[in-house]
Parts: C-alpha cells; structure tokens; sequence
C-alpha cells in the first residue's frame, strides 16, 4: 500500500525541534516561484516509458507553476525518481519524491480494464499523479509555513489536495477527481458497480488503524468536495451513487470550511499578484471573502 506518512511525520518533529522563527522573519525571507523540479534520469529501463510520459504530459512543470504563487522561505524540490522497487511518494527535507514505481502503479491502474467507461486513461493517469503531488505539497506547506493542523496530517493534506485540483481551473476537473476517486475504489478492491452492494466485504483490520482514512472514505472526502465546490459539474457522482445523498447534503458546508481554512491559513502566504495570474482573478483560491 501507498504510504507517505512516516517521513512527513518526522519532518513535523524537526519543525518543533526547530528554533523559534518570528513571523516577521519569515514573511521577510519568504518569496515566490520557490519550486524546483526535477526528472531524474531513470536508471531501469522499465521506467523509461514512464519518464518519457511524464516529460511529454509535462506533469512537473504543472504543478510548478500551480505552486509558484506561494511565498515560501526556502526552496521546495518536487522530483520523479526510482526507489528501488518500492511504490511509494513522500516530502522529506525539503523534498517531494514520486516514485516511479508509484507511478507505474496509476498507470497499471489507469490501464485497466476496470476503467470505466466514463472515464478516460488520461484522466485517469493525470489525476492521481497531480493528486500525489499536491498531497505532499500540503505535508511541504505545513511544515515550511508552519501550519496548525487540527485534525490529522494525513486528511488535511487529502485536504489540500482536492481544493487543488479543484482550483486548478482545468475544464477537466471531473476527469482528474474521477480518476482519483477510482483509484481509491480500486485498491479498496470494488468497482462503481459493486460500491454498493449489500455485501461489500469489509478491509483487514488493521486497514482503520493507518495514519491515513480508508481508501473509500478518501474518495468519499474528496468527491463530497468536489460536489460541495460545484454541484452541478459533479452531479453524476450522487446521481450514480458513488457519493451517497445524505453525505452529498452538506457537502457544500464541508467544501465552505475547507476554503474558509485556506483563506485564513494559506492564502496570506499567496504573493497576490502571481495569484491572479496564474489562477484567474475569480478563482476560489484567490477571490477576497
Ligand atoms: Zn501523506
């Protein structure tokens, strides 16, 4: 399973481990356009398609530019590199790695012939490559903008991620949330046609004691922002039953209070003007509330 948690935890404890910085400190160090990217020559030549794919879709100049506008203290590295066989992303010192083995894993997935019909491999590759990306953004903003989190790590930068593939602005929105909400469905080993069965069997155990929620309440998190963000463009979510009605209801309160705690807690990080242009003046992640 996909784990990213431990080294994020561990960078938290540097962070309180750290000396004290003022706020006025902080605010005078801290500029824009603090991403580095990197494609790390594959060193396997399984990878190499995959490294190839994410030139040409150019995944990391995406979320580079999407980052640019945060004012950050010091330099954030976002790279693609081998693990040594292990399907895993973390952030760590300042560093976010995706596997190429994780990737490979939402390829096989996003080949599948479990896709359905509605969703297409490309959304379904994209999605949950941005959605990686930017989760562990949200580990990287927590610590380098020392961010309270309430609640747990795990679900705030699930959090993050899903307001940033919302406010994106892409017009495919839908694919990219869809094909994140798939993945979840298919490492909890159900399709949108047996969601709901009476019969679903349940996880071990031992799956509700992780640092992270289940994979179908990830997908139920996330879809419930979605609607909660537009419930019109994501109306076939409840409509197909993927997001359950009595959920869907205060979906739009959820996705209030999560753009509520983005504007009190993110945003003032946001250099304004690169903002604006990068997202739109009438984006979410921008407009004054
Ligand atoms: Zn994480």
């Amino acid at each position: 399973m996909f784990r990213c948690a431990l080294v994020a935890i561990a960078g938290a404890a540097a962070v309180l481990a750290a000396a004290p910085i003022s706020p006025a400190a902080v605010a005078q160090e801290a500029a824009p356009r603090r991403v580095e990217i990197v494609y790390e020559e594959p060193k396997e030549a399984a990878h190499r398609p995959i490294y190839e794919a994410v030139r040409a879709a150019r995944v990391l100049e995406h979320f580079q530019r999407a980052m640019a506008p945060f004012r950050l203290p010091r330099t954030l590295t976002a790279k693609i590199a081998g693990c040594e066989g292990e399907v895993n992303a973390s952030y760590e010192n300042g560093a976010i790695t995706v596997c190429y083995e994780y990737l490979g894993y939402v390829a096989e997935v996003a080949r599948s012939r479990r896709r359905p019909a509605w969703l297409t491999e490309k959304g379904a590759m994209m999605g949950p490559t941005l959605d990686v990306f930017f989760h562990e953004a949200g580990h990287a903003l927590f610590e380098y903008l020392r961010i309270p989190v309430l609640g747990r790590e795990e679900d705030a930068a699930d959090l993050i991620s899903a307001l940033s593939l919302l406010h994106l602005g892409r017009e495919d929105a839908e694919q990219l949330i869809g094909g994140v909400a798939f993945m979840y469905l298919d490492e909890a080993g159900v399709s949108p046609r047996t969601l709901n069965w009476p019969r679903l069997r349940l996880m071990r155990a031992a799956t509700y004691a992780d640092e992270h929620s289940t994979p179908l309440q990830r997908k139920y998190n996330l879809l419930c922002l979605a609607y909660g963000f537009d419930a019109r463009r994501f109306a076939a979510a409840v409509e197909t039953g993927v997001l359950p009605k009595a959920r869907a209801e205060q979906c739009e309160l959820e996705y209030q209070q999560a753009l509520y705690a983005f504007d009190k807690l993110l945003a003032p990080h946001l250099d304004r003007a690169l903002a604006v242009e990068t997202y739109g003046a009438d984006n979410p992640a921008v407009k004054a509330r």
